[in-house]
Order: C-alpha cells, then sequence, then structure tokens
C-alpha cells in the first residue's frame, strides 16, 4: 500500500500567524481569552489550553479585560460590542478575511447590495455580512431573489474565502442570468484564500491518482469539509480529526492512499495519521 501526501499541508498563514499571536500574548500574561474558537480545530484548542488559552462562548462569558479575535474576524457591531464594555481586542483577523471584509463595506458604502457566497452560520461570513450594514445577504442559492419585489439595481458579488472556486464561478454566472437585466451594474470580487484554492487544487491532484483520500481536519473547518467535497468528486473520501478514527475496512483492497489537511489540522495530526497508515 502507497501512502503519499498532498503537496500542499500544514497551517495556513492565517492559522499559524493566529496562533502565534495567542502562543506569545498567553505566554507573556500567562494565559488569554479568546471569542469563540479561534481555528476550527480541537487538537489545536487542546494544546493551545495547555498554555493557559480559555474560549468564551460569547461576550457575556468574557471574564477578563481583554479578549482575542478569531482569524475569521469580527463584524463592526461586535467590534462596538467589546469596544463598550471596555474590552481590549487582540486581533488575529486573517489579512485575506480582512480584505473580503473591506470589499464588503466598500460595496456597500458604493450602494450596491452585497451578495456573500458561503455559508450563513459560519463566523467568518457572519463577520463579513456585518461590515455591510444591512446591505447584504449571505446564501449558496440564488432563488434568495425571489424574495425583492425588484431585483436590486447594483449588486456586488463575493465569497467566502474558503469556498470551491469553480462552485463560486458557478453561483455568480447564474446570478448574472437571473439578475443582469437593463441599467443593472454587477461587481463580482474573487475573495477566495490564495492558500485554498492551492491547498484544493493539489488534493484534487493527489485525489485523482489514489484509491482513496483521508482528509485530516475539524468536522466543524469549513475549508476540511470543502476539500472532502472536492476529493469525493473523484475518489473515495472520508474526514478524519485523528488517526484513531481511520478505519481498516476502508483501508481493505486498497492500493494507494492520498493525504490531505485542513488548514487549521497541525502537523502532528497528520504525522499521527501517516505513521498509522504506514504501520
Ligand atoms: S484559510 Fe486562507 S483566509 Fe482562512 S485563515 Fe487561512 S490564509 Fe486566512
Amino acid at each position: 500500500m502507497k501512502v503519499e501526501k498532498a503537496d500542499k499541508i500544514g497551517f495556513c498563514f492565517g492559522v499559524r500567524r493566529a496562533v502565534e499571536v495567542l502562543e506569545k500574548v498567553a505566554q507573556e500574561q500567562g494565559g488569554v481569552e479568546t471569542l469563540g474558537a479561534v481555528v476550527h480545530n480541537k487538537q489545536v484548542m487542546q494544546r493551545l489550553a495547555t498554555i493557559g488559552v480559555k474560549v468564551a462562548r460569547d461576550i457575556d462569558d468574557i471574564r477578563g479585560g481583554t479578549v482575542a479575535t478569531s482569524s475569521h474576524g469580527i463584524s463592526p457591531q461586535i467590534e462596538k460590542e467589546l469596544r463598550s464594555r471596555h474590552i481590549g481586542i487582540i486581533s488575529t483577523t486573517c489579512p485575506f478575511v480582512h480584505r473580503a471584509q473591506v470589499a464588503a463595506r466598500r460595496l456597500a458604502e458604493a450602494g450596491f447590495f452585497v451578495v456573500i457566497y458561503g455559508d450563513a452560520d459560519h463566523p467568518e461570513v457572519r463577520g463579513i455580512l456585518g461590515w455591510t450594514r444591512g446591505q447584504g445577504i449571505a446564501t449558496m442559492d440564488v432563488k434568495f431573489l425571489e424574495t425583492f419585489d425588484q431585483v436590486p439595481r447594483r449588486l456586488g458579488i463575493l465569497s467566502q474565502t474558503t469556498q470551491i472556486p469553480a462552485h463560486f464561478n458557478e453561483f455568480a454566472k447564474k446570478l448574472i442570468d437571473v439578475a443582469l437585466s437593463r441599467d443593472s451594474e454587477i461587481r463580482i470580487i474573487d475573495t477566495i484564500c490564495h492558500d485554498i484554492r492551492e491547498r484544493q487544487a493539489a488534493a484534487l491532484k493527489l485525489a485523482e491518482k489514489v484509491d482513496l483520500m483521508l482528509v485530516v481536519g475539524g468536522r466543524h473547518s469549513a475549508n476540511t469539509n470543502r476539500l472532502a467535497e472536492l476529493c469525493a468528486e473523484v475518489t473515495e473520501t472520508h474526514v478524519v480529526e485523528t488517526a484513531k478514527e481511520i478505519k481498516l475496512s476502508w483501508l481493505r483492497g486498497k492500493n494507494r492512499i492520498g493525504i490531505t489537511a485542513g488548514a487549521s489540522t497541525d502537523e502532528q495530526t497528520v504525522n499521527e495519521v501517516w505513521r498509522k497508515l504506514n504501520g
């Protein structure tokens, strides 16, 4: 049985940066609170907990005078609420997420109704949507237009950073088909993260050559789930959070196995999976 890792694996730039900030602050201050899980990966959060990183479920749950926000960013409304309670903010917002927030704000300020292609319940998407200040929607289905008496004349389209580029393109094309009419103006801004593009391309390249793909990552991690979705289009694919979850029945009769991992999966967890398959 041959086991191969995808070319692009390990923490992405944004997660690495967030983890480094937290490690530094926790060391200097003897601990730090974060607003929600700073990354969607249980193993990484467990490791951070050992150096004093505590997760506050919401603003009311914050005990100290300072809080670190996650790489997914926050809305201006949450920022305002924190400031009104005199809670200091340590931002670990990924620069690529920040770019999407700025795009949403600028479109809304220029009079565009902003359509964010993404999972409306994901913290990153909720944050970006907040920057439209009520002039936007987060959705993955163009049917939302049916709720308007009149389709907005100016539409701005952008994406959650971790979506699959080809799916975003399809969505934008459908929206153009439905919404483009006389005098309308549609602006599309590609806000998909470069790391995610490369990671998805590397995973797909490997998936096309193997009998089984294992995607190592958190089940709540959006980019992990997108990787699995993409690989499943070409080969049998399973998501595992740890090596313990690998089922022997998956391996029966398989000659080549590929491993890829979400952007918030640490190398240690990937290596454990690698060792279990090679053991
Ligand atoms: S996946 Fe991309 S956007 Fe998300 S944290 Fe990593 S680098 Fe930033």
